[in-house]
This record gives structure tokens, C-alpha cells and sequence, in this order.
């Protein structure tokens, strides 16, 4: 026998599994879920890599999950003949967390103040293979790495530490075994050594495995003679496949929280089928919460790409541009080969027209909600909006559709934020450009004295405090042949459009000869500092602002770049 080591958790995991352990009440039952999903992905890689790489020796005649109850030792199994790990995959992959923005999501976690926030927080991180440690206190898992001699035996009871052994005699695959606590329906916990309640929980959380799960169960005949039967316990039905009309909310709902890990319903469901020349389904979501690490670097793509039913590819970026990140969901093209890479597909001509085929879909299906439930468009904004903004700056074919859906605080109401269009059709007679002022917060741009002779003459201005408004906004030519125009920049002759008063030239000329040495002095007392001193129409009660070139950098854009280290 070989000797047993005994490992630290990293810090950041043993914070998490503790969060895992004492703050989830309501949603234990999903560790199954997240067993069987882990499960299902080694069977997906054991069967690419045995049609496309090197393992191709390996037996996938009966490939398949299987679900043991041990009831005098109170252990339930997930067990899988897919790809297995080695010792180094075992370490890294399950020792340590690897996601950027990890620990401040903790603090988050640990400063919230109630428990639902909590657990909605932990939800948005998805705890995978930890939530095994909400039902057990002892895990043990045995794995053997396809293509390799000898396997692993990892355990541990989720506080600080896990032990780690060579384990000669196993098959290839892997199996979890949980030590179950105790059944505390105060604690949330059921009694998950119940063959009912695994049925239960399998079909409602991974009746769409493409993998068969298996349990035995006993069944007794007329004569009294028992005997065990391994039934499947889930459809493994393709649901993109069928039709729209054959399939139920709750089950597109069900499918979204298996593929994407949420606990939420999706805001929106979006199902296709294209067929001609090259043929694809695609059944795509967006979420009703932003995951915590949507604006971190390293947030990935959340389309999957299946060929004729085989699974290939998660995050397939080639599938859907980097500012629609959040949409989750499925593309299964038929006439693609299964050897495909990430790079061959990038250039794929037939997948580019895939790609800009869904993202009209995904835009139009926002749009649509804007005009049919406002309410609901309106949190889809606000989680996603300022995804949404960075396609304004990336994807310039779709200008006009995504700034049909941009949402701004305004003048108009302290309480809404107004659309685009919105404000188009405020706008004063003989207006023609689209005004906004950006900022770091709506107090600052409101008492912004450039804000002014706007509010004096009432016209309305977008208030901009997202810092990615700066960038868009300067890339952006117009909105439905509307100029749109910082208050704070270049200049403004807001007379030519107000009704009446018009300052006639001779006037400004006048007023300009009258304040001619306080400007000299204040040029020459201002030199390293400003270009020019000006006078203005704008002010009405501040004696002085300052106003940028029309192709400076702004004040926030300024911060951002230098926030970003450029
Ligand atoms: P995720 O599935 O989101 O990557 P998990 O915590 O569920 O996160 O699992 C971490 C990793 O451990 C997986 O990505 C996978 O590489 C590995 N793993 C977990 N379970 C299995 C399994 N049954 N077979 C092979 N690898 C597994
Ligand atoms: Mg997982």
C-alpha cells in the first residue's frame, strides 16, 4: 500500500467550503445535480477524445453514470466510466480555486447581511463539486485517468485538509462517495439515501443528461422473490431538437438551471432551427442575474457547441460575441466535423454566419422585451446593460440595434431612466442632437455647472456615470440621425435652438471687448494649465467652467485608463 499524504486546501477553498457548509439552507438538493453534471462532462471528453485523439482504444460501447445507495453505511456513490483524473488534475482541480475574483466574492458573501443573500450569491459562483459537502460530512473519491495504469483515492471531511493515496485496482472513471449526514429537515437536509427522493431530484435537475443514470432498485414479484433491477432514471431527451411547440416552460427552465448552473429561471428562452445549407439548433438564454465575474477578464463565453448531438465544446466563442458573454445555451450544427478547434472555427465562414444570425436573435429578443414587458427589460438592463454597451464599441455591424436598447439616467426623471428613442421624441422643436453629460455620479453631474443653461432653457441631458458610457458615446456617430453631444466639450451655441433671445454677434463681440483684460489675465495667470479663456452663453449662475476640447479625454475616462495601468 502506498503512503497517504495529507494536503492543505487552499485558503480561498476552505473559506468557501465553510460558506458552502454553513450558509446554504434552501438548495442542498442540487449537490446531485452538480455530482452528475461533473459526471457527464468526463463522459463527454472520454467519448471526443476517443473519436478524435489519442485514447482511441479506449471501450465507450457503455458509457454511463450510475447512482449506489449503501444504507447500513449510509453512503450514496456517483459513479462514472469517463475520463477520470490523475493525481496532479486531482490536486489542482479540486484542492484550489482557480476563478479570478474569488475572494472578493467572499468578502461579499461574508458581509451579506442575511442568509438569502448569501446563498444567491454562492449561486451566482456555482459551488460545483464542494456542494458535496452540504449533505456529507466525509467524501471520498476514487478515480482512474483514461489511458493510464493506476488511479487516486482523495478524501476528505471539507475542514481544512484532504488526504491523497495511490489506488492501484481501479477502473477508469471516477467515483464520489458521500458520507451522508443525517436527514434534518430543519437544515434542509432530506434523506438522501431514499430511492424516491433520488428519482425525484434527478428528474428534476438532470432529466436532460445525455447520459443514461442508472440506480438498482428492488422489485418484488407475485411470488414474493426480489429481485434488483437497474432502471434509467432520466429522458436524456435533446431538448433543442423538438419542437417549440412539444416543449413546456418548465422544461426549457429546467434545462437552463442544468446547463447554466443558475438557480433562477432565465429573463428569456430563445429556441431555432435553421435549416438550407447549413443546418443548426439553437437553444439560447439569457439569465435573470449577472454572475459575479461577468466583468472579470477571464468570464467565459456560455455557449455550448454540440455536433449531431455530441457534445464538443463549452464556451464556444466563436459562437457569440464577447459582449453577449451571459447568454447560456446550446448550438448543435449538423454539418460540422467533430475534430473541430476552436481555432478552425474562429474562421469558419458557415460558423461566423451562425454567429451573426444569433446575435440578431438575442438582440431582437430584447428589444421585444422592451416593447412587451417593460419591467422585465428593464432588470435585463440592469444586470447586462453594461455588457450590452461594450457591443456599442466591438460590434459596429449592430450599432443601431444595440442603441435601440441602451437605457440612460436623465434630466427628464430623477426616478427612470429614459431609452434613446425616448428622448428623441422630447425633444424641443428645432433640437437635433442628443445631449448628455458624463460623470462619476448623478449628484456630480447634476450640480455640474455645464448642466446650467441646459436646465435654465429645459433641455433635456442623458446623466452618463457608467465609465464605459465615456468610450461609447465618443464611438457612437448618432442615434437615429441624432448627434450625440457632450455638454462638457467643444462648443455649444444653445441659442441657435432656444426659442427667442438670440444673442446677435455685434452683442457677444461687445461683451467680449468689455471683458477683454479680465480674459488676457486670466489666460496669461492660467497658462499651464488651459488652452483658452472663453466667453459664454452657457452659465447662469456659476461665474466660470471648464470645458474640454471636442477630442479630449474626459476627467472619468482619464481615471478608467489609468485604473486599467495604460
Ligand atoms: P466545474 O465543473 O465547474 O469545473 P467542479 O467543482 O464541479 O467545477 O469540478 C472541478 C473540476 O474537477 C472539473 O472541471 C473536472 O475537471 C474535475 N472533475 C470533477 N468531477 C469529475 C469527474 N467525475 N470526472 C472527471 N473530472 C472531474
Ligand atoms: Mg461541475
Amino acid at each position: 500500500p502506498s503512503s497517504v499524504e495529507t494536503l492543505e486546501f487552499q485558503a480561498e477553498t476552505r473559506q468557501l467550503l465553510r460558506l458552502v457548509i454553513h450558509s446554504i439552507y434552501s438548495n442542498k438538493d442540487i449537490f446531485l445535480r452538480e455530482l452528475i453534471s461533473n459526471a457527464s462532462d468526463a463522459l463527454d471528453k472520454l467519448r471526443l477524445e476517443s473519436l478524435t485523439g489519442s485514447l482511441a482504444e479506449v471501450d465507450t460501447s457503455d458509457l454511463h453514470i450510475s447512482l449506489e445507495v449503501d444504507r447500513d453505511a449510509r453512503t450514496l456513490t456517483v459513479r462514472d466510466n469517463g475520463i477520470g483524473m490523475t493525481r496532479d488534475d486531482l490536486v489542482e482541480l479540486i484542492g484550489t480555486i482557480a476563478k479570478s475574483g474569488t475572494a472578493g466574492l467572499l468578502e461579499k458573501i461574508k458581509d451579506s447581511k442575511d442568509a438569502a443573500t448569501a446563498e444567491s450569491l454562492i449561486g451566482q459562483f456555482g459551488v460545483g463539486f464542494y456542494s458535496a459537502f452540504m449533505v456529507a460530512d466525509k467524501v471520498a473519491m476514487r478515480t482512474r485517468r483514461a489511458g493510464t495504469d493506476s488511479g487516486t483515492r482523495w478524501e476528505s471531511d471539507g475542514e481544512g485538509s484532504y488526504t491523497i493515496q495511490d489506488d492501484q485496482d481501479l477502473p477508469v472513471g471516477t467515483s464520489v462517495t458521500l458520507h451522508l449526514k443525517p436527514a434534518d429537515s430543519e437544515d434542509g437536509l432530506a434523506d438522501y439515501l431514499s430511492e424516491s427522493k433520488i428519482r425525484q431530484i434527478v428528474k428534476r435537475y438532470s432529466d436532460f443528461i445525455r447520459w443514461p443514470i442508472r440506480m438498482a432498485s428492488d422489485r418484488t414479484d407475485a411470488d414474493g422473490e426480489t429481485t434488483s433491477e437497474l432502471d434509467t432514471l432520466n429522458s436524456m431527451k435533446a431538448l433543442w431538437a423538438r419542437s417549440r411547440s412539444e416543449v413546456t416552460e418548465d422544461e426549457y427552465n429546467e434545462f437552463y438551471q442544468q446547463i447554466s448552473h443558475d438557480w433562477l429561471p432565465p429573463a428569456e428562452t430563445i429556441h431555432m432551427r435553421a435549416e438550407g445549407t447549413f443546418e443548426y439548433e439553437a437553444l439560447l438564454f439569457i439569465p435573470s442575474q449577472a454572475p459575479f465575474d461577468l466583468y472579470s477578464r477571464e468570464s467565459k463565453s456560455g455557449v455550448q457547441l454540440y455536433v449531431k448531438r455530441v457534445f464538443i465544446m463549452d464556451d464556444c466563442e466563436a459562437l457569440m460575441p464577447n459582449y453577449l458573454r451571459f447568454v447560456k445555451g446550446v448550438v448543435d450544427a449538423h454539418d460540422l466535423s467533430l475534430n473541430v478547434s476552436r481555432e478552425l472555427l474562429q474562421h469558419d465562414r458557415q460558423i461566423q454566419g451562425v454567429r451573426r444570425r444569433l446575435v440578431k436573435k438575442v438582440l431582437a429578443a430584447v428589444k421585444d422585451m422592451q416593447a412587451k414587458d417593460a419591467e422585465r427589460y428593464t432588470k435585463v438592463w440592469a444586470q447586462f446593460g453594461r455588457a450590452l454597451k461594450e457591443g456599442l464599441i466591438e460590434d459596429t455591424d449592430n450599432t443601431e440595434a444595440l442603441l435601440e436598447l441602451v437605457s440612460a439616467a436623465s434630466t427628464h426623471d430623477p426616478e427612470k431612466t429614459t431609452t434613446l428613442r425616448q428622448y428623441v421624441e422630447r425633444m424641443k422643436d428645432g433640437q437635433d442632437t442628443i445631449y448628455y453629460l458624463t460623470g462619476e455620479t448623478r449628484a456630480m453631474v447634476e450640480n455640474s455647472p455645464h448642466m446650467e443653461a441646459f436646465t435654465a432653457k429645459g433641455f433635456e441631458v442623458l446623466i452618463l456615470t457608467d465609465p464605459i458610457d465615456e468610450v461609447w458615446v465618443d464611438q457612437v456617430p448618432a442615434f437615429d440621425g441624432h448627434r450625440l453631444q457632450s455638454i462638457a466639450k467643444g462648443q455649444i451655441d444653445l441659442d441657435e435652438t432656444a426659442d427667442g433671445e438670440k444673442e446677435t454677434d455685434a452683442h457677444r463681440a461687445q461683451r467680449e471687448e468689455d471683458l477683454a483684460a479680465l480674459l488676457t489675465w486670466l489666460t496669461t495667470a492660467l497658462s499651464d494649465h488651459i488652452k483658452q479663456v472663453r466667453v459664454s452663453s452657457r452659465l447662469t449662475t456659476s461665474a466660470a467652467c471648464i470645458v474640454g476640447d471636442a477630442h479630449d479625454v474626459t476627467p472619468t475616462l482619464e481615471k478608467m485608463y489609468r485604473a486599467m495601468g495604460q
